[in-house]
């Protein structure tokens, strides 16, 4: 992945490409790679990093979605725990099998939550992680120390995936360019071109970090934008009707202390009627989620002072050590596309269908919204059907069900932060070898360390000091102030390796710990 290459393959007089996709999240990277790997000629745009939308602020589950199944949607969950086996196989290195507890407190949940997941499990059939069993109060203690034992009457384990989102989303953009797709950061779609038929012909696109325009010939546009999916509609035809319905989910990431075991907590029924989850993620653990209806979206939400409580409240009636806003590390706010219903805006957010849907106008444009994370991959397979449709362009079978993505390794050791690195893990190895210094560490508290950030500018398109720290090492989202006192060092880094200025390592410092500030809970 090369920033400069990828611009100046665009920048050629007559570069047309097959597939153009707007977006860099999981759905838009997840179109790149299929389409990619069908041997089209691909390029993707996002309008700042990529995952900086929802797609780094999940619950960081790879899941069949068990609430899905207690609401009767067989088919969405079939369909993603089918996913969820193919993504754990595409990417151990990023994708792991985890056990999820849920604690019972009344006599008749042992029993009914054991045949609900026993249905879960024949759903998986063979792509099942592992078999849900019943437990007795003492082993679910054992599991999950930091539970309250009061009332504790026993429980039941099942198994989930679970992952890195942003690094996932990093491993897709690599895997698309692998395959010769071109995959640009910081370049916003402006506008949509046409011919005289009002038939979309390409885009025009706006690098926003030299500010400069391009205007990128396409057989077909994919918009693949999340919550802003009606923006780019709006392009199309301003008088368009809102398809997106943003819905806010909030996380805390507190001390992995709180739950004390490698086993994640699930809550089946919070007082709003949610499941609220404690998932371990990097030596920390994350708790949420919440379910906030929103106007207007926006790329960096923010968490309210109510969702923050609500969490607390809810996580604190099953723990022993009630988690405090002074135990929070960092707080994350992320906004769930949701396809609008023709049930009417009288609708809760938490009964509109987590499942896609995809559009397609008169003039050639497709848009994909909803879904999931763990679902990225079917539906990419569908959209790139659709669009070698619309564009004429010859029908190639979709490879990715088996396709390994960019650094697999089929076991790694997760003691260390470079286990998501995969099969480059090695290569960061020798950056360290070449000169010790690179293993300098930036945090006394944590592990990522000077070759890391080097890697993140080299190999992974890193532009900023948010890009690095946010999405590439995920220190924001997992200690909020620790990040802001890595920014100075990794702004020197940056700008040593990139020949940047002081002026520019002071703003990238100044703009960092002001954004970080939004992820502290006073
Ligand atoms: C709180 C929460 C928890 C979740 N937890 C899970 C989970 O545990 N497991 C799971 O499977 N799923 C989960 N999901 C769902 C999953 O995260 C989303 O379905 C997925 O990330 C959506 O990806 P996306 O690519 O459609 O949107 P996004 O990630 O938002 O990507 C859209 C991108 O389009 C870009 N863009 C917008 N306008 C333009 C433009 N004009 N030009 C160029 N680029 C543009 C944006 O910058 C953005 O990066 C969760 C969602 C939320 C909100």
């Amino acid at each position: 992945m090369n920033r400069n290459n990828f611009l100046s393959a665009i920048s050629g007089r007559n570069f047309a490409c097959d597939i153009l996709v707007i977006g860099g999240g999981a759905t838009g990277l997840g179109v790149a790679v299929d389409a990619a790997t069908r041997g089209f000629k691909t390029v993707l745009l996002e309008q700042s990093d990529f995952a900086k939308g929802t797609s780094s602020r999940s619950t960081k589950l790879v899941h069949g979605g068990v609430r899905y199944l207690a609401q009767g949607n067989v088919r969405l969950v079939v369909e993603a725990l089918r996913e969820r086996g193919r993504m754990r196989r595409n990417a151990p290195h990023l994708v792991k099998g985890m056990r999820f507890i849920i604690g019972n407190y009344k006599w008749w949940e042992r029993p009914f939550y054991s045949v609900g997941l026993t249905l879960y499990d024949i759903l998986a059939g063979k792509m099942g992680l592992g078999r849900s069993l019943p437990m007795s109060a003492k082993k679910v203690m054992k599991e999950i120390p930091g539970l309250k034992r009061m009332g504790l009457k026993g429980g039941v384990v099942y198994h989930d995936g679970q992952f890195d989102d942003a690094r996932m989303a990093v491993s897709l953009a690599q895997t698309a360019a692998d395959n010769g797709g071109i995959c640009l950061n910081y370049m916003k779609v402006t506008g949509l071109e046409k011919d005289i038929n009002g038939k979309i012909t390409g885009v025009k696109a706006s690098d926003l970090l030299v500010d400069k325009e391009y205007r990128i010939k396409s057989k077909v546009v994919v918009n693949a934008t999340g919550v802003f999916v009606d923006e780019i509609r709006c392009m199309d035809s301003p008088e368009t009707k809102k398809m997106v319905r943003p819905s806010q989910g909030v996380h805390l990431v507190v001390d992995q202390k709180f739950l004390g075991g490698k086993s994640a907590l699930m809550i089946p029924k919070t007082s709003d009627g949610r499941v609220l989850f404690g998932v371990p993620w990097h030596n920390k653990v994350v708790l949420g989620t919440t379910d906030t209806p929103l106007e207007n979206p926006e790329l960096e939400p923010h968490a309210l002072e109510e969702e923050v409580d609500f969490i607390l409240d809810q996580a604190g009636q099953y723990l022993a050590a009630q988690p405090t806003r002074a135990d929070v590390l960092s707080v994350f706010a992320g906004l769930r596309p949701l396809a609008a219903s023709d049930a009417g805006d009288n609708q809760k957010t938490k009964e509109i269908s987590r499942s896609h849907k995809i559009y397609k106008t008169k003039s050639g444009l497709l848009t994909i919204t909803g879904g999931k994370w763990t679902t990225y991959r079917e539906m990419a397979e569908e959209v790139v059907n659709l669009a070698t449709r619309i564009g004429a362009l010859e029908q190639k079978k979709c490879v990715t069900a088996n396709l390994k993505l960019h650094g697999y390794a089929a076991k790694v050791d997760d003691s260390t932060w470079d286990y998501v690195y995969g099969s480059d893990a090695e290569r960061i190895a020798e950056l360290i070898q070449e000169d010790k210094k690179n293993g300098d560490l930036l945090h006394q508290n944590y592990t990522f360390n000077v070759a890391h950030v080097l890697w993140a500018v080299k190999e992974e398109m890193a532009q900023t000091v948010e890009d690095v720290l946010a999405r590439r090492l995920r220190a924001l989202f997992l200690d909020a102030r620790a990040a802001i006192e890595m920014a100075p060092e990794v702004a020197r880094i940056m700008a040593k390796e990139l020949n940047y200025s002081e002026e520019w390592q002071q703003g990238q410092v100044k703009e960092f710990t002001e954004l970080a500030g939004h992820y502290i809970v006073h």
